[in-house]
């Protein structure tokens, strides 16, 4: 069995309608973890630092950033990061939700990894890679572990190198 095969589907969740995407089985499992981080660290292995988009990005972003050797920057909700910010906002299916890093997180030219659990609308990784580009860095590309292709997250990110380890 492959760590593809844990990924459990949850209906009406978060919203009736909706089919989520549960991760938490391949978490769980030592080997699956493993293979998921390695895996995602192999897609861009040369960065200087690997950014985790709050919640479940920074689980797969922070063991990434260990293993291929840079450091680990958190991209967080509004009001979440002590010092001081940028922002971005971006439209959600109702109201917006904005999210912030700071000002200092890179060094001017830093090459960059976004990392998250799942692409879908594509919403949260085009803020996060305005986030990144507007604090002095550069953006290497988004990895994700799952792409929902048939929410055209892809399109909302022209120009920017995005690979997914599965995409349904
Ligand atoms: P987007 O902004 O691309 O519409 O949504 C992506 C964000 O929402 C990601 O941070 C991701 O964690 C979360 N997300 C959206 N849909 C799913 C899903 O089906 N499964 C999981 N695990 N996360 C999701």
């Amino acid at each position: 069995m492959s760590w593809q095969d844990l990924i459990r589907d949850v209906q009406d969740y978060p919203q009736p309608g909706v089919l989520f995407k549960d991760i938490t089985p391949v978490l769980a499992d030592p080997g699956a973890f493993a293979e998921v981080v390695e895996e995602l660290g192999a897609l861009f292995d040369e960065a200087d630092k690997v950014v985790g988009i709050e919640a479940r990005g920074f689980i797969l972003a922070a063991p990434v950033a260990y293993n291929i050797g840079a450091g680990f920057v958190p991209v967080r909700k509004k009001g979440k990061l002590p010092a001081e910010t940028l922002e971005e906002s971006y439209d959600l299916e109702y109201g917006s939700a904005t999210i912030e890093v700071h000002s200092d997180a890179f060094r001017p030219g830093d090459r960059v990894v976004i990392v998250d659990d799942v692409l879908a609308t594509g919403g949260t990784a085009a803020a996060a890679v305005e986030l990144v580009k507007r604090a002095g860095a550069e953006v290497t590309g988004v990895a994700v572990l799952m792409e929902l292709s048939f929410l055209k997250g892809r399109e909302r990110l022209p120009g920017v190198d995005l690979r997914s380890l599965v995409t349904v």
